[in-house]
């Protein structure tokens, strides 16, 4: 039996685990896009370390694009097979692959405009291929062991993460001998977010791969975050009669900050302001959490008896059309929440360009922001962003709230292996960190007790 890191492996994105049986079965963990610009991952999204066509089941994560996002691209290249998910993560993943392949097809018309030579920049698949992925797709709920091959049995348990996202072990059949536990923690989660319920603990691995986003880093503690929302939104939308945009990946965050708000109505304390969520992805990802109240923890479950829609109120609307977004140009005294969460793309980069040189407004930062990126400049406090070819004073305001992550801290990831065995793991693989994160979080494991800790390198193979 061998294992090849495919994917993720010295860098965040792009996870792809590689299984192959004693018998030749070839088990795909994730199949994700690459979305940075290191110089061994150049050309990674057009080129498998494998032959499609020689996967025979893929076993998917979570939704997430850096973990999906290149199954279109492998079923184009000629993979056949089943693709295993949870409920939530198939119906999740449908939308944003046809986000990724509409962003590819807007993004190589452009490259090809620019072009003075014939070559033609291809779009890596298209809504076709997205469609011909989805009938491949097997669904499976949480907790329940299935039997993906006559070997191998597989359980998904929650991650906490994102809607639908799960932990994957696998338990391997060893004729004569112990059967091997294969753990694969996909992208740990937190404990105590909203919606979603907790990360679960799972079962004693032999070998586990582990993610290590925040590897070396602790979150900040910020229990008071509707509190703090609260004063952001009278000081901007009541007191200065500004406009208060939220930057917000359309996936999760969204959600959280409407909900969020949905409280804060229900309690009679929200301001008589208008929202506007802007993002025609966020439309369709809030209808998939409508669907998916097995995704749900016990707090919103209960908050939903009295309030069946934690989504909507009154006062927020949704708005798809191009013609809706630019009408709320005009407005004032309003929260404006939409993607992409870094400024570097969506709509939200026009809302912030007409938004930013008057005081009266405020940026309000939620999510990570790389530090090129115009959210990671206002971040860190720049005076100036240039956007749309123009340079821009930053004379609105700029807050921050730094409890939202979707990633555990090294102390919650630390916390979450706590129900494996040390005597039994006999290898912890990390993945899917940045060079720091990778030694900062394994000299962490080592602090606490686990033994073998490796960091694999794009397609290292090890024989388990
Ligand atoms: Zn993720």
């Amino acid at each position: 039996m061998q294992l090849q890191f495919c994917g993720a492996a010295g860098t965040v994105t792009g996870s792809a685990h590689l299984l192959t049986l004693d018998d030749g079965t070839k088990i795909l963990l994730d199949c994700g896009l690459y979305q940075g610009n290191e110089p061994e991952y150049a050309n990674f999204n057009e080129r498998f370390l494998f032959r499609p066509d020689e996967i025979d089941i893929v076993v998917l994560s979570h939704a997430h694009i850096d973990h999906c996002g290149r199954l279109p691209k492998l079923v184009k290249d000629g993979f056949r097979g089943r693709i295993y998910a949870t409920h939530a993560t198939r119906d999740l993943t449908a939308i944003l692959l046809l986000d990724s392949a509409h962003i590819q097809d807007r993004e190589s018309s452009f490259t090809n405009r620019r072009r003075k030579d014939d070559h033609e920049d291809e779009p890596l698949y298209d809504a076709k291929d997205v469609a011909d992925t989805m009938e491949l797709f097997r669904t499976v709920g949480y907790n329940k062991w299935f039997g993906i091959h006559p070997d191998v049995e597989v359980v998904y348990k929650d991650a906490g993460h994102i809607l639908g996202s799960a932990t994957v072990t696998l338990r391997i059949k060893r004729h004569g001998m112990r059967d091997y536990l294969l753990g694969f923690t996909a992208d740990i989660g937190r404990p105590d977010r909203p919606i979603l319920r907790d990360p679960v603990p799972m079962d004693a691995c032999d070998f586990l791969i582990c993610e290590s986003t925040y590897g070396d880093r602790l979150h900040e503690e910020a229990p008071q975050e509707k509190e703090h929302f609260l004063r952001v939104i009278q000081q901007t939308c009541v007191t200065q009669k500004g406009k208060l945009i939220i930057p917000a990946f359309s996936v999760g965050r969204t959600q959280e900050i409407v909900y969020m708000l949905d409280q804060l109505v229900r309690e009679n304390r929200l301001p008589d302001v208008p929202v506007y969520v802007d993002s025609p992805l966020a439309v369709n990802a809030t209808r998939v959490f409508e669907m998916h109240p097995e995704c749900f923890d016990k707090e919103i479950l209960d908050y939903m008896a009295l309030d069946p829609n934690p989504f909507g109120f009154e006062k927020l609307k949704y708005t798809r059309s191009v013609e809706e977004s630019k009408a709320i140009n005009n407005k004032k005294g309003c929260i404006v929440i939409s993607a992409s969460g870094m400024i570097n793309a969506g709509r939200v980069k026009h809302h912030v360009f007409n938004a930013i040189e008057h005081p009266e407004n405020t940026i309000l930062i939620v999510g990570y922001c790389a530090d090129n990126t115009p959210g990671g400049q206002l971040r860190n406090g720049a005076k100036q962003i240039r956007m749309f070819g123009e340079y821009k004073s930053v004379n609105a305001h700029v807050e921050i709230m730094r409890s939202f992550s979707a990633h555990g801290d090294y102390r919650e990831m630390i916390d979450f292996l706590r129900s494996q065995e040390k005597d039994k793991l006999r290898n912890i693989m990390l993945v899917h960190g940045d060079k720091n994160a990778l030694t900062g979080f394994r000299d962490h494991l080592h602090e606490a007790g686990f033994g073998q800790v490796d960091i694999p390198k794009l397609g290292d193979k090890v024989d388990l």
